[in-house]
């Protein structure tokens, strides 16, 4: 089997580095937050329409469920969501004095990690993904294609994302986490489906314990 760190750069070879493009911690947060359970374009048009409903957090700290609800109902579970976010903002500003993550920015990725998930309705995705895309820290969010993709490829053997991105913490050098990341997705969508991968035409196949065993195409 192939070590991660060769799968790692062959994958920057095929699909590329990525770019880096930070976000407002706070922003990354509930868009995260809005993007469990549904799909991207459905969570962005709920995390757009949120935004245009509220013209700052702390008037979606201070609104009523049913008016967050109204407004994220696109993305889907609006009546949890609602509360769930409501609850993270207000734990926010009673640990923070007021409503912003800067503070985490100081911190090292552990700590930060700590302190996101200590937040009743934040996982380790969510955590990481503010990590990755709002703080610059080297993390490996694991969502369903990293989790499906690595089992595959046979860097873990898990049955779970958050125990998945537990282990890739351990095994991905930190160089890599950002652009490993990012590419297990793009390999997710492309090639490596959940139903019916495309096994006859991955570039990885020859490195790939599961071809033969999956169902492929
Ligand atoms: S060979 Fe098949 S199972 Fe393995 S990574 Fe490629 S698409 Fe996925």
């Amino acid at each position: 089997m192939a070590s991660v760190s060769r799968i790692a750069s062959l994958l920057e070879r095929k699909y590329g580095k990525p770019q880096r493009r930070l976000g407002k911690p706070m922003d990354v947060l509930i868009e995260t937050i809005l993007s469990q359970n549904t799909t991207d374009k459905n969570s962005s048009r709920a995390f757009k329409r949120l935004k245009a409903r509220f013209p700052d957090w702390e008037r979606v700290a201070s609104a009523r469920v049913a008016s967050i609800e109204a407004a994220i109902r696109i993305g889907g579970l609006p009546n949890i969501k609602a509360k769930r976010i409501k609850k993270v903002l207000r734990e926010i500003r009673k640990r923070e004095g007021k409503l912003s993550l800067g503070s985490l920015k100081q911190k090292q990725a552990g700590e930060a990690f700590t302190y996101l998930t200590s937040l009743d309705g934040v996982g380790p995705k969510t955590a990481a993904c503010v990590l990755a895309f709002a703080l610059g820290k080297d993390t490996i969010p694991a969502d369903t294609h990293v989790h499906r993709v690595s089992n595959r490829l046979g860097f873990v053997k898990t049955k779970t994302p958050a125990k998945t991105q537990q282990l890739l913490e351990e095994k991905v050098q930190n160089r890599h986490k950002h652009a490993f990341h990012i590419n297990l997705i793009a390999h997710g969508r492309t090639t490596c489906k959940a139903i019916k991968p495309r096994c006859s035409r991955c570039f990885l196949k020859k490195l790939c314990p599961q071809v033969g065993v999956t169902k492929s195409v």
